[in-house]
């Protein structure tokens, strides 16, 4: 085995299939010279078919030779007119007999060949007829011609020898034809059987060499494929890929061993994810750790400076922590850590994440979310843990900053002003959100919360000429911006819902004041637009409600008061009146400044 370790399986089967091609080719060469040698084989057959009618041609030459023995002494007669050459020797009678032996040894010979029914037939027959000719020609005529009868000799001869040879050789002849065509059908028969086994050799040694062809293809791809994926899977494993599928829906060794890599590549992954997790993530609070922090917000920053995705982050540290550590022991502030860290994670969104960036001091990163919006989330969870029981511990306050990243700043620019906002929540008194200033590439933070809320600037083309409603209109406008501006500046949560209050409130008397005045000025669409205030009024009063049962977000709340109620309203329905009051102002309302107040 240790002779094919430096070769490949593929070239193995390779070498197995090789040898099984070449043993048949063997076969086939084997098989063929076997078939040559049949081919002589046959030929000595043939050969050996045509053996009887030798035997006859001679038989029929010794009887020639007899009857010309006995006709060339019949012709010297005495009184012949050819010389006369003597009586007729004794040896006549036994050269005739010798040729009479040969020729019975000739048949007993020809009697041992393979013959058909009809040419033992035929042979019988001439044998019947060369006996006749023997004993009632040649044996009588030799003792007429040893008498010195010649002419006896001689009607012997016409009469007798003569009739029965031209019969015997007539007989000899139809026998002689008879072999030769059964000799030239054998040799037939034989050569087509010959062909036909030459063909089925010659074709099934191509069929075979096809077959093993094939089965080599077949047999090597079964194999050296599968081979191949396993040995891709282990490569793409040691390369950490450990996404790739991995087919085990065979049944062989192969889909066995690629069964085992899968589960392998399984529990790798399992356990590089939670190794990872663990690099990733703070014991303690299971919240991420600085190193997974400055990954993402690598990635965030990225995707800030590409595509101009605003990101935020939140930074907030618990307040009087070694309090509570002296306080309560060590356990205590753990276990506040964990519960604290566990309740900001259930209010963040998905996209949000909670990291655990110091002792008591958290990183929330908002990817997608402009600083007025993280300053809301800030709020919302500063007063979330405000409001929280912790056990043992009680109530527990923590000072918020937030910070939006501006584009070209550095992590560490960015980190750097969190921090400064950071200490000024808590030199001004802790338990608050304060928003860092300056985010590089915007004018001023005044500019982005325009850009995202509508800030409300009074104008004097808004005045209507009534001297009440232009001042109620315009302190509408200045409680929404001080609302906006306290649920910025992160105000206590009491603080922002004494706000709204006053301000719904505010609008409440407004609109009562609003409808008299035009009541008392004869408006003649006075009910339309005392339904409009009322419609208001109740969607004020509702989202009011579920702001405070916590349903609906200060952000969403204050949409509504400011930009629907006050802004949207007196700059739009109730311009319907203005014509009926003393003046007549042109409107001109700037919903977006851009400039700082
Ligand atoms: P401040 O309001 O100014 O933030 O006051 P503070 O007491 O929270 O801040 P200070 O930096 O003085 O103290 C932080 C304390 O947090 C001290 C440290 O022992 C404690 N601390 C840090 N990490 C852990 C921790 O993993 N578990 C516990 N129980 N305490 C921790
Ligand atoms: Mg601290
Ligand atoms: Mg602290």
């Amino acid at each position: 085995m240790n002779l094919f370790n430096n070769v490949s399986i593929g070239v193995r089967l390779w070498l197995i299939m090789c040898s099984m091609a070449l043993m048949m080719l063997a076969g086939g060469i084997i098989a063929l010279t076997g078939i040559s040698m049949t081919d002589n084989a046959l030929n000595d057959t043939y050969q050996n078919s045509l053996q009887p009618t030798k035997l006859i041609s001679r038989i029929l030459l010794l009887m020639n030779d007899n009857r010309a023995q006995v006709m060339q002494w019949v012709q010297q007669k005495p009184n012949s007119h050819l010389p006369y050459i003597g009586k007729p020797p004794v040896t006549l009678a036994d050269t005739i007999t010798r040729n009479r032996d040969e020729i019975a040894a000739l048949l007993t010979e020809f009697k041992k060949c393979t013959l058909t029914t009809e040419e033992q037939q035929l042979a019988d027959n001439y044998q019947l007829t060369r006996g006749l000719y023997f004993d009632e020609g040649l044996l009588p005529a030799i003792t007429a011609l040893q008498a010195g009868n010649y002419q006896i000799a001689n009607d012997i001869l016409l009469n007798k020898i003569n009739p029965h040879y031209e019969t015997a050789n007539f007989q000899a002849t139809i026998l002689l034809q008879k072999v030769l065509e059964t000799a030239r059908n054998r040799y037939e028969q034989a050569k087509a059987r010959h062909s036909l086994i030459r063909n089925l050799l010659i074709s099934s040694t191509l069929l075979g060499l096809l077959l093993i062809s094939i089965a080599a293809i077949l047999l090597t791809r079964s194999i050296v494929r599968p081979l191949n994926l396993a040995i891709g899977h282990f490569q793409d494993i040691a390369q950490g890929n450990l996404d790739g599928n991995i087919d085990v829906s065979g049944k062989d060794e192969i889909s066995l061993v690629l069964g085992a890599l899968a589960t392998m590549q399984k529990k790798l992954k399992i356990i590089i994810n939670e190794l990872d997790r663990l690099a990733s993530t703070d014991k303690l609070t299971g919240s991420w750790n600085r190193r997974r922090l400055e990954e993402t917000t690598k990635d965030e920053m990225d995707r800030l400076k590409r595509y101009d995705n605003p990101l935020s982050m939140i930074m907030f540290d618990i307040d009087f922590f070694k309090h509570i550590n002296d306080q309560y022991g060590h356990s205590a502030g753990d276990r506040v850590l964990v519960e604290l860290s566990s309740s900001i994670r259930n209010s963040l969104r998905s996209s949000d994440s909670l990291t655990r960036w110091g002792g008591e001091e958290f990183i929330v990163l908002c990817p997608n979310t402009a600083l007025t919006t993280a300053a809301l989330l800030a709020e919302r969870l500063r007063t979330k843990i405000a409001s929280t029981q912790f056990a043992e511990v009680g109530q527990v306050t923590v000072s918020v900053s937030v910070a939006e990243c501006g584009s070209g700043e550095s992590w560490e620019q960015w980190l750097k002003r969190t921090d400064e906002a950071l200490y000024r929540a808590k030199s001004g008194g802790r338990n608050q959100v304060r928003i860092a200033p300056g985010t590089p590439g915007l004018v001023g933070v005044g500019e982005k919360i325009a850009a995202n809320f509508v800030r409300l600037v009074w104008h004097i083309s808004y005045e209507c000429g009534n001297q009440i409603i232009d001042h109620e209109h315009h302190c509408l406008f200045n409680i929404a911006n001080d609302l906006l501006a306290a649920i910025l500046s992160g105000r206590p949560t009491e603080e922002v819902k004494i706000l709204i209050d006053n301000l719904s409130q505010d609008i409440i008397k407004h609109f009562q004041h609003e409808e008299s005045i035009l009541t008392n000025a004869g408006y003649a669409e006075i009910e339309e637009h005392a339904t409009i205030h009322r419609k208001l009024l109740d969607d004020t009063a509702r989202l009011v409600d579920r702001f405070h049962a916590g349903t609906l977000g200060i952000g969403e709340l204050f949409n509504f008061l400011a930009q629907e109620v006050v802004a949207r309203h007196i700059l739009g329905a109730d311009r319907e009146y203005f014509p009926h009051l003393s003046h007549l102002h042109s409107v001109n309302y700037i919903a977006l400044n851009n400039h700082a107040d």
